[in-house]
């Protein structure tokens, strides 16, 4: 039987940019990690693609999948349910494959728990003024819902002790090279070799 995979979450606040690091990360070729598409119940966005972006589902259908235990992790944000498919992520470790997660902070508690021997990344904004920036050059969101999210940032950003690693999203190409030289030193721990 091939040595399970190795489970790596990139956690962090809303608009620190784990989205954008997530798919700088993905769109170089030498990984041989697997990235799991999440679900939600949130619409999707302009240009997003559902089994790409996100698979996205109905509020019942989600509730569904909670209650017959087929989620690693879950959690409801901004009104919105967002969540981890168990069976992929568990197939893949057992291939041998590694998996790449990049969820909020309450799911990542939540899979710290249930697989501990995961290696956790915290990332983090140079600070919150420009987190809030970030999120407004966005534009997809309207004030109500960006002081919301803010509110949450800095709850999240307290979070970070319980992380193995914290990378500063400044510079993205040295945020991207910063995890993908995390991941290597990890697969080098002798308890991993
Ligand atoms: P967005 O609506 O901007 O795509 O995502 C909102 C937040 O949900 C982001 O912080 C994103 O990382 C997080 N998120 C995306 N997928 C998941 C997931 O499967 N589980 C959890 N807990 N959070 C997720």
């Amino acid at each position: 039987m091939a040595k399970r995979g190795m489970l790596i979450v990139l956690s962090g606040p809303s608009g620190v940019g784990k989205g954008t690091v997530r798919k700088a990360i993905f769109e170089q070729k030498d990984n041989d990690f697997q990235y799991s598409i999440s679900m939600t119940t949130r619409q999707p966005r302009n240009g997003e693609v559902n089994g790409e972006d996100y698979f996205f589902v109905s509020k019942s259908d989600f509730e569904d999948k909670i209650a017959h235990g087929q989620m690693l992790e879950y959690a409801k944000y901004v009104d919105n349910y967002y969540g981890t498919p168990l069976q992929y992520v568990n197939q893949t470790l057992d291939s041998g494959k590694d998996v790449f997660l990049e969820i909020e902070v309450n799911g990542a508690r939540q899979v710290r728990e249930k697989m501990p021997d995961g290696v956790f990344i915290f990332l983090t904004p140079p600070d919150l003024v420009e987190l809030k920036q970030r999120i407004i050059n966005r534009g997809t969101e309207d004030m109500a819902t960006i002081d919301k999210r803010m509110g949450k940032a800095v709850d999240e950003i307290k979070t970070m002790r319980d992380y193995d690693y914290a990378v500063v999203n400044d510079d993205l190409v040295v945020a991207v090279d910063e995890i993908k030289n995390i991941i290597k030193g990890e697969h080098l721990r002798v308890t991993r070799v």
